[in-house]
């Protein structure tokens, strides 16, 4: 059955307690007797009881569970172990499968990407950007809202965790910086703050980007005179 979901849309949607709960009990061989149906799959899970769990193949968010969260409408870790059998085909998890970056790291390598790697990463760029939108829904859907621009912002973490440090790899932290910037300005509602806490880090990775290798702060040349919205950038700007 074709699938809406994979691996990363887990990762960078769910919260880590319950993710590494369920990574526990897919890696325990908990999830059993899994099936196809219409809309999706269905599978017994095995946890303090065995339980029914159900998960759309569209969806994530659709999805039912017996236990007593799932029963009050809460995406529970058997749900996400479900999801997890379905991604992996029932093949182990690997150690960077299982990883999860709830906020950006700096990499302690050095270097550059080369055209592919490039391409690639832009590519990976272009689609977190893509959570991170503008609200015009009704406040119901508010929750979903923030949903998606905690999972923008820690699609965007784990990309920037993997590069290498080079004035090359400033420049796109630099550029991120700006997009987000720019969609702060354009009716995106982070009254969160989870945009702004990730700016935030950002910053501080460019300057120990700065300390790592000094040629990075010719990427902060394109920030001088940049309004931003809580000025961020002067952080940035005032290195000597
Ligand atoms: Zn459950």
């Amino acid at each position: 059955m074709e699938k809406t979901f994979d691996l990363d849309k887990i990762k960078f949607s769910i919260d880590p307690k319950t993710f590494d709960k369920a990574i526990d009990l897919y890696g325990k061989g908990k999830v059993i007797n899994v099936t196809t149906n219409p809309f999706g799959f269905d599978a017994t899970v095995l946890g303090s009881q065995s339980y029914h769990v159900s998960v759309s193949n569209k969806n994530l968010d659709q999805a039912t569970c017996t236990c007593y969260l799932g029963e009050n409408d809460v995406l529970c870790k058997h749900v996400i172990a479900l999801a997890l059998h379905v991604v992996m085909a029932g093949k182990p998890m690997t150690q960077e499968d299982k990883k999860q970056y709830t906020e950006p790291v700096c990499n302690i390598e050095t270097g550059e990407l080369d055209k592919d790697e490039l391409q690639k990463m832009q590519q990976e760029i272009t689609t977190a950007m893509r959570y991170i939108k503008a609200y015009r829904g009704p406040s119901s859907t508010w929750f979903r809202y923030q949903n998606s621009l905690s999972e923008g912002c820690a699609r965007l973490a784990s990309i920037i965790s993997q590069l290498p440090v080079s004035e090359q790899t400033a420049k796109i932290l630099v550029d991120i910086l700006l997009r987000l910037d720019r969609k702060l300005l354009n009716a995106v509602d982070d009254s969160d703050g989870t945009v702004g806490t990730f700016i935030e880090q950002t910053v501080q990775i460019l300057l120990e980007y700065y300390f790592i290798d000094k040629n990075c702060s010719k990427a902060f040349k394109k920030l001088k005179n940049k309004e931003t919205m809580f000025g961020w950038e002067e952080a940035l700007v005032n290195i000597k």
